[in-house]
């Protein structure tokens, strides 16, 4: 790749030395040149009011659109990519912290927001957003990790939601995070003994010494 600048060669010091005699600040000069529009801006998605989504539920099946496994490798395969069964994994071992749905009757557009854990940190989330047409094929996508900022990538976390959408269309459930309240209550159990089993004459040598 050639440049043209003639401040390729310069060092570090040699260009903090610049802008001390500039009285310039490289960040202002940043923030004025992505102001007017010359840099190449973040991919970023139209997308409905947060309160306008609702938790998918089995009553939507009938309006949800036809997303099925097809429509799904269909759409990988627009960027010469196999459904990784990993992203089906992730769905069953619930990483989707959410999955909320929300359907513009105007244009016939479902849109839906999830939350993803990251794969191997679980202390990182990424927030997806999907839009679909009412026969399945994918409108728009975006995911705000970093691989998602360019359009044309995909990640994990974007064809998990996918595949949760196929879920979705096929049975009208999802399998997200179980809140605390949707996990038994445990506390009346007694804890399982794993120690080693003891004879009963030796309880009784026990009993003696105490
Ligand atoms: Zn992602």
């Amino acid at each position: 790749m050639t440049s043209n600048s003639v401040y390729e060669s310069w060092t570090l010091p040699a260009i903090r030395e610049e802008l001390k005699k500039r009285n310039a600040n490289v960040f202002e000069f940043y923030d004025t040149i992505y102001a007017c529009g010359t840099t190449e801006p973040e991919f970023k998605m139209d997308v409905p009011c947060q309160n306008k989504y609702k938790d998918a539920h089995v009553g939507m099946t009938g309006n949800f659109p036809q997303f099925t496994m097809k429509r799904l490798t269909e759409y990988l395969s627009l960027y010469c990519r196999d459904f990784d069964p990993k992203c089906k994994d992730m769905y069953e071992e619930r990483y989707l912290r959410c999955y909320r749905v929300c359907t513009n009757p105007e244009n016939g557009l479902t849109f839906i927001l999830s939350i993803v854990w990251a794969e191997m940190k679980k202390s990182v989330t990424y927030k997806v957003d999907l839009s679909l047409y009412e026969n399945g094929v994918v409108q728009e996508v975006h995911c705000k990790c970093g691989a998602r900022q360019v359009p044309s990538a995909l990640c994990k976390h974007f064809v998990t939601v996918l595949y949760a959408s196929f879920r979705v269309f096929q049975a009208g459930i999802v399998l997200s995070e179980l809140s605390c309240t949707q996990v038994l209550q445990t506390f009346h159990k007694a804890n399982s003994h794993k120690g080693s089993p003891l004879k009963a004459h030796h309880l009784q040598t026990i009993c003696e010494k105490i």
